[in-house]
């Protein structure tokens, strides 16, 4: 099958186009083995290709994100059926570790995502254990195959940050950096349903005002704006409720600049470095909370599929393309010139 795969780490000229094996039989029991239609990048596949500390199998299949028809199922599947139109949940967990047992299924010992630990999305043909397949939800107008495959990592990662971690409430203020990415248009349609006011940043007026027609109430330029300066004199003094970071070192303080009393700042990620400064009598003086989060559990994956069937979770789309440019989709989203999901269609 053809599949986007790595032999090495490197830069964006690492990635190669191959024919490799098909997943190899039998199913295991509770295993399907899915036919993938799109698959959707995230900036999770950018790391993988640089490099992480994690041992590869080469040719290593790239992608977390997919969509397909169900092809073949295991003995003991009960929750699909060939020919079901499925959206993949990233995240692959042991099922028996005392953190999955109690139901937190990110928190695994054992948990891997597609593409980074185990072989990944960008490929024709995929073989996952049921638990981390949703039936496609019927919505008007119908989901496109782009559309279902970019759902599902920014999604529960952004539920899980807004909801569970941060538990932004009806009327708080929650500040968004760098709008545009999956994860944070994902928080703002998620801040929109619980109530917030959500501020929005971006370098691009293109964005911010893309973002205002999604509903953001005020959006910042981060580049011509001081940041923490506009959101205290948008909150009477009082600084945000909630911080959604994922930006890291170049955005760190200013963060906590904008955090109010009793705020909450949840990071899912580092893109501009890992090392940041706290200091610590802020943090017990104004009652601050910084939570980390990656992804979520089942209860917030079915949940969010739930939303999306109720057609409030549709996610955005910025460009799809064919599997034959997959390095032009790669290139655009490390460029980060995006508004919403940069898809690659694997089959028509
Ligand atoms: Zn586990």
């Amino acid at each position: 099958m053809r599949a986007c795969v790595i032999r090495a780490t490197g830069g964006l000229d690492r990635l190669q186009l191959a024919d490799v094996p098909l997943p190899s039989e039998p199913l295991g029991p509770r295993d399907v083995r899915i036919a993938i239609r799109a698959a959707a990048l995230n900036h999770l596949d950018l790391h993988v290709v640089r490099g992480l500390p994690v041992e590869h199998r080469f040719p290593h299949i790239l992608g977390a994100d997919g969509a397909g028809v169900v092809d073949a199922v295991g003995a003991d599947v009960r929750s699909v059926k060939p020919g079901d139109r499925v959206m993949i949940n990233p995240g692959v967990s042991d099922y028996t570790c005392e953190y999955c047992r109690a139901g937190e299924h990110s928190l695994c010992v054992n948990y891997r995502l597609l593409g980074e630990h185990v072989a990944g999305t960008l490929c024709e043909s995929i073989v996952l254990p049921e638990q981390n397949l949703a039936i496609i939800p019927t919505v008007t107008p119908p989901l496109s195959w782009a559309e279902a495959a970019a759902f599902s990592l920014v999604t529960l990662t952004a539920w899980r940050m807004v909801v569970t971690r941060a538990q932004l409430k009806q009327g708080e203020t929650a500040l968004i950096w760098g709008i545009g990415g999956g994860v944070a248009l994902a928080a703002l349609r998620i801040a929109k349903l619980r109530g917030a006011r959500v501020i929005v940043t971006s370098s691009s007026e293109a964005k911010l005002a893309a973002a205002r027609q999604l509903g953001a109430d005020v959006t910042l330029n981060h580049r011509t704006q001081k940041v923490s300066q506009e959101v205290r004199a948008l909150t009477g003094k009082r600084g945000a409720d909630v911080v959604i970071e994922s930006v890291g070192e170049a955005t760190w303080e200013e963060s906590l600049r904008s955090l109010g009393r009793g705020g909450r700042l949840v990071s899912c990620g580092a893109t501009t470095g890992p090392k940041v400064a706290i200091d610590l009598r802020r943090l017990f003086w104004y009652h601050w909370s910084v939570l980390g989060s990656t992804m979520g559990n089942d209860a917030e994956y079915r949940e969010i599929v739930r939303l999306l069937g109720s057609g409030e979770l549709r996610p955005i789309v910025d460009r799809v393309f064919p599997l034959e440019q997959v390095r032009a989709a790669f290139e655009r989203l490390d460029q980060g010139e995006q508004m919403g999901k940069i898809v690659v269609e694997v089959a028509q």
